[in-house]
């Protein structure tokens, strides 16, 4: 499926719960892809570039390295050069750490957000066999087709996107990272915040409670009036932030 928000200048390719967005300019002029997603939504991605000329390789971000956010990469990268960024923390998983993941049992918290989401039979395989492709998860230990660019720090400006800031949102796992527009107030949460029934959820999902709380600390002084999350619908309003639900807490 494919959404437009017009007023921010982002698209949606979405299958089932997983999202790959595009900032159509983030500042510079040029096309901005944040969170690849499963394979199908790499070939959508794909298929909107194809035939557009780009003028550099097309930059890509990932808000984590789980699986289905990485995995449609190579379905990406095999139709349009890319040039991969990713979150600072991947750096010592490239060098061999273990990447913390939620368990099962911790991931299954989110059902909520999966139920609220039309179930894909191909979105589901995609997603089981997605740790062969690229990224971690609960069964597969992290690997990448592809060197990083370069990597993404607190603070720092999104490459190819100077309107938007790096934010690091840890909790749900080490390398967690979410974009921020200060200008049009949006966010990319990555799975730092999910939303389910048009509300934001700080994700119940984590590996490590402290830090969760910490980044839902530093999510809430934000004022976010558009919110795009990792899985689950887009939310628009004003400070939607300010009625999501915490992360230790259900819909
Ligand atoms: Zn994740």
């Amino acid at each position: 499926m494919r959404d437009e928000y017009v007023d921010v200048g982002v698209l949606r390719f979405s299958r089932w719960i997983f999202n790959c967005y595009v900032i159509e300019d983030g500042g510079a002029g040029q096309p901005v892809v944040v969170d690849v997603g499963i394979t199908s939504n790499g070939v959508a991605s794909a298929e909107h570039f194809a035939g557009r000329r780009l003028d550099d390789p097309l930059t890509v971000l990932a808000t984590h390295a789980h699986s289905d956010h990485v995995s449609g990469l190579m379905a990406l990268a095999d139709r349009t050069a890319v040039q991969l960024h990713l979150p600072v923390k991947d750096r010592d998983y490239f060098a061999g750490e273990k990447p913390r993941t939620p368990t099962m049992k911790v991931a299954a918290r989110i059902m909520p957000v999966i139920r609220d989401a039309r179930f894909s039979f191909r979105a589901l395989s995609e997603f089981l066999s997605g740790g062969r492709h690229a990224g971690f998860g609960s069964s597969s230990p992290f690997q990448m087709p592809l060197q990083a660019a370069s990597y993404l720090t607190d603070g720092d400006p999104v490459p190819g996107a100077p309107d938007w800031v790096i934010i690091h949102t840890p909790g749900h796992t080490d390398d967690s990272t979410s974009f921020y527009n200060e200008a049009s107030r949006t966010l990319f949460s990555g799975d730092a915040v999910l939303t389910v029934k048009g509300r934001p959820w700080f994700t119940p999902e984590f590996v490590d409670e402290t830090l969760m709380a910490r980044t839902e600390d530093k999510l809430r002084k934000l004022r976010v009036d558009h919110l795009f999350p990792g899985h689950g619908h887009p939310v628009h309003g004003q400070d939607v932030l300010s009625d999501a639900i915490p992360h230790l807490e259900k819909p």
